[in-house]
């Protein structure tokens, strides 16, 4: 399907003004990456600005080539770097600067490590929080081989959503994730993480690669059978020619309805769905607006989350 134009719905907006030229140079003053602009992000200015709540930004740790070759993404393959010890203070000294009241900690695969880079990662969280315990961190991880002690050292460190993607649905795991991720080592690290801490679990699904409806049904449910608390839906789009192609066009209506049957059906805390979507789209607000539909105020939550209650 490559090379058809895409349809109006998937019309990307330049980002702009004083919040976003202030953002960027706060990171190269610091030479950080952020998944936003490595990745192109349809939603950075919309993001970054965060007009209705919280700005959103997604750092991502470890430098910006992977240990993997997933067929869906951009990020460059191989020659990884070796990590910055001080990336993590850097990370936290970024985000108090841009006053960030919600950050997203991602990071490329880095199997060339002997625990993945999990304790680089809960260094971050601990730097950031250290600095201000009110700053809400989402954790967008690698499946780190699914190592059960590598997930430990990330929710020992306190993050308040743990993310873990698992992309696509089971049939099609293969051709669009590096044969070393799968679908049941996906669900084991979210359960892990459900069942060891009280942290909010979420999870990101493409659409738009093949899936037939009812395998994007039984993804959603699998993803509540492990307890997942939050998960987003959005339009695959083919990086280069060299990517998989693009099997179809979803349209704004089916994303709505996904969103209807994960939200009122199988009773996620909530759904982001929509072509633009991506897993750290608008993440902050979004969890706010959650938790207050729920009637709990984010220290509500956290003392409900960490007392363990419902
Ligand atoms: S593991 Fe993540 S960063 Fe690496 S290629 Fe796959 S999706 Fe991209």
């Amino acid at each position: 399907m490559s090379g058809r134009a895409k349809p109006g719905w998937l019309k990307m907006r330049p980002p702009s003004g004083r919040r976003f030229t202030e953002i960027k140079q706060s990171l190269r003053d610091r030479d950080l990456h952020t998944v936003c602009e490595e990745a192109n992000c349809p939603n950075l200015g919309e993001c970054w600005s965060g007009r209705e709540g919280p700005g959103t930004a997604t750092f991502m740790l470890m430098g910006d080539r992977c240990s993997r070759g997933c067929n869906f993404c951009d990020v460059q393959t191989g020659g990884m770097e070796q990590l910055d010890s001080d990336e993590p203070a850097n990370v936290a000294e970024a985000v108090s600067e841009i006053g960030l009241d919600y950050v997203v900690l991602t990071s490329v695969d880095r199997d060339d490590l002997a625990d993945g880079g999990s304790a680089h990662f809960a260094e971050t969280i601990r730097e950031i929080k250290a600095r201000d315990s009110s700053i809400l961190v989402e954790v967008l991880t690698p499946d780190f081989q699914g190592s059960p002690d590598a997930v430990r050292r990330i929710l020992d460190a306190g993050p308040d959503v743990f993310a873990h993607n698992i992309e696509t649905v089971e049939r099609l795991q293969w051709p669009v994730r590096d044969r070393r991720a799968g679908y049941e080592q996906t669900l084991d690290v979210l359960q892990q993480a459900n069942e060891e801490s009280n942290v909010y679990t979420k999870t990101s699904l493409m659409l738009g690669l093949g899936e037939y409806h009812h395998e994007v049904y039984q993804t959603l449910s699998d993803l509540r059978e492990v307890g997942v608390d939050i998960v987003t839906l959005g339009q695959y789009l083919q990086p280069s020619r060299t990517h998989l192609d693009v099997f179809e066009y979803v349209h704004p209506d089916v994303f709505e309805t996904w969103r209807e049957v994960a939200e009122e059906e199988l009773d996620f805390l909530y759904c982001a769905s929509g072509p633009m979507v991506r897993s750290s789209y608008k993440a902050g607000e979004l969890f706010v607006d959650a938790l207050l539909r729920e009637e709990r105020s984010i220290e509500q939550a956290r003392n409900l989350v960490r007392a363990g209650g419902d």
